[in-house]
């Protein structure tokens, strides 16, 4: 028997999430490093998916998506963007957005296609690109400076790798891990160029309704010209706390959701009929109860605090417009190998946090720094911080 992996996946280690979440559970670690809420997701939230399921909402869902989901989709879309969308054509359900990016990939790239990322990428990105045989073109995102206030791309390195003609752009605004968040003027540029070289835009905005202070997310799909090449994907677990739900869904022309479900119903067919259920009542409900407003207020006060934490015990963050991550410098604390770093304030201290370099395709290339999730209850980030005093001496 030939047991050796296909060669697609032989390259894969573990992903740096499921390494570090191990690590902290062996060493007893505050887990401020994969990116999950420590807190329950809202009652209304729960409840409509209890309530599904006792009302045997339990079988099979449609291909594409529960009825309830997509309008719940359509609608919002149309209220916060001004655009109305065919519920039917124009949004696909997947198993979060994690399926939507595989199966985007698969449906749109062939081997020796070429697509975009802007590094540092979102893991998933780059297996998804190579799975499907097609070459990644990384873009840097580089670090802020004096002159620039958040991290930020060379238009010309952009226009770069737009000349080597990719099929696709993959857009993450707000961000992971810097927690950026891109600005019209960047979009506009990303815009222009995807026009100018008949580019698809896929743009994950699975933190839309995680963005602080002035910073405000814009989609790129609702720039001129870029809704009918752009793909915007979404999904209910960070909004609504809930990360093991898994339900995610893309909004855009209906071409590309045509495209889209090609891969999607040989990958999943359908997702968890309750959870697209509850996850329509909760968009339904949290459209007129204030939810969004209180996650924001909730958010920004988890910031607060593990921004404090890490600048009073030696560590400079990096400015945060959106996401629930944080970065810190630890050259400031003379270390420069970020995976060093992470694991060793884990095992020793006891905080779990990831390496940046953990989403660049060189590892070498990355700046030395490490990545801190505030999705955490308020106790959990000072508990973390008392550990975190160790590092004073
Ligand atoms: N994109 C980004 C940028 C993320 O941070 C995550 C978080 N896991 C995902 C996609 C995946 O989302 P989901 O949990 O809906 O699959
Ligand atoms: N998106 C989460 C993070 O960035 C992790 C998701 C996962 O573990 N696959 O931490």
């Amino acid at each position: 028997m030939n047991g050796l992996p296909a060669r697609r996946v032989a390259g894969f280690g573990t992903t740096i999430f499921t390494e570090m979440s191990a690590l902290a559970l062996q060493h007893g670690a505050v887990n401020l490093g994969q990116g999950f809420p420590d807190f329950a997701g809202p009652a209304f939230v729960k409840e409509a998916a209890a309530a599904a399921i006792a009302a045997d909402l339990n079988q099979y869902a449609p291909m594409p998506g529960t009825p309830r989901l997509r309008r719940a989709v359509a609608a919002q879309w149309e209220h916060d963007y001004g655009r109305t969308i065919d519920w039917q054509s124009e949004v696909s359900v997947t198993s979060g957005a994690t399926e939507a990016l595989c199966d985007v990939a698969l449906a749109l790239l062939d081997p020796g296609d070429r697509a975009i990322v802007f590094e540092p990428a979102y893991d998933a990105y780059v297996p998804d690109i190579t799975m499907a045989g097609a070459t990644p073109l990384p873009v840097q995102l580089h670090p802020p400076t004096q002159s620039q206030a958040n991290w930020w791309f060379d238009a010309d390195e952009l226009r770069a790798a737009f000349e080597q003609r990719p099929k696709l752009i993959f857009l993450n605004t707000p961000h992971n891990p810097t927690g950026k968040v891109y600005t019209r003027a960047e979009l506009e540029l990303v815009a222009g160029l995807c026009q100018e070289f008949g580019v698809i835009a896929i743009c994950d905005e699975v933190y839309d309704r995680l963005v602080y202070g002035n910073a405000v997310h814009l989609p790129l799909a609702t720039l001129p010209g870029m809704w009918e090449r752009t793909l915007t994907l979404n999904s209910v677990g960070k909004t609504f706390s809930v990360t093991g739900w898994k339900i995610g869904w893309a909004v855009g022309p209906a071409w590309l959701n045509t495209t889209l479900r090609q891969a999607h119903q040989w990958v999943t067919f359908a997702t968890a009929t309750p959870l697209q259920e509850a996850a329509g009542a909760a968009i339904e409900q949290a459209a007129g109860n204030g939810y969004y407003a209180g996650l924001q207020s909730e958010y920004t006060e988890r910031y607060t605090l593990l921004r404090g934490i890490l600048e009073g015990v030696g560590l400079p963050t990096l400015p945060v417009e959106g996401s629930y991550f944080i970065s810190a410098d630890i050259s400031a604390l003379g270390y420069h190998d970020d995976r060093a770093f992470c694991r060793w304030l884990t095992t020793e201290l006891g905080v779990a946090a990831i390496p940046t370099s953990a989403f660049y395709m060189n590892p070498a290339a990355a700046p030395p720094f490490a990545r801190f999730c505030f999705a955490k209850k308020l106790e959990t980030l000072q508990a973390a911080g008392e550990r975190l005093q160790r590092l004073r001496r």
